[in-house]
């Protein structure tokens, strides 16, 4: 994607007005049948973002890629997809974990830039993982999230030799600039980086 071009081509208008035209609902599942290998992690759905949303890269040869940062939602698991897909509001993450049960929608490729930090360094450098819930809400926080995220998380530390401590796995709240506080004080550092480096 050229996000800088100085004007779209005619291709890219006429299918801008084609998707403009599915119903809003039938695009996921229309992508999703396009790239079935799409996902990063084996386990994840692929939910891909509007590519409105997200910076194309080539990770890691662009950028290396040598944190994780941890969010929380503030919407519903449903609603977090739908903003991802939404063109219109220039935000992502490369992946969300859903409460109930910790299953995962990858979202963005990890070789691209999600747009989950609020700063163009700590988005370049990370891979960005949101979970359904809210900062106030403890419960929340599922057996399963946890574990789940922690299978994700380890994976990609893995991928990029990330090192599994609170150095390198940050919360949004830890990003320089930033006025979000999530994931907040009920997310279990302690339980969460050694179900990291259990995983
Ligand atoms: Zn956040």
């Amino acid at each position: 994607m050229d996000r800088a071009g100085p004007q779209p081509s005619r291709r890219r208008l006429l299918k801008g007005a084609v998707l403009a035209a599915v119903p809003y609902a039938l695009l996921p599942t229309a992508r999703a049948v396009g790239r079935p290998q799409a996902v990063d992690f084996p386990s994840a759905e692929w939910q891909p973002a509007s590519t409105s949303n997200y910076t194309a890269a080539n990770r890691p040869s662009t950028y290396s890629v040598d944190r994780v940062i941890i969010h929380v939602t503030q919407e519903t698991y449903a609603s977090t997809l739908a903003i991802f897909q939404n063109p219109q509001k220039k935000v992502s993450a490369h992946y969300v974990v859903r409460s109930a049960d910790g299953h995962i929608a990858q979202c963005v490729r990890e070789a691209d830039v999600a747009w989950h930090a609020g700063n163009w360094d700590y988005n370049t450098h990370s891979v960005g993982i949101e979970h359904e819930g809210w900062v106030d809400k403890p419960a929340y926080f599922t057996d399963a999230l946890y574990q789940e995220s922690a299978r994700l998380t380890a994976a990609i530390c893995d991928r990029y030799g990330i090192p599994k401590d609170r150095a390198h796995i940050l919360g949004h709240y830890e990003v320089p600039g930033t006025d979000h506080t999530d994931p907040g004080p009920n997310w279990d550092w302690v339980r969460y980086i050694r179900l990291v480096n259990l995983a």
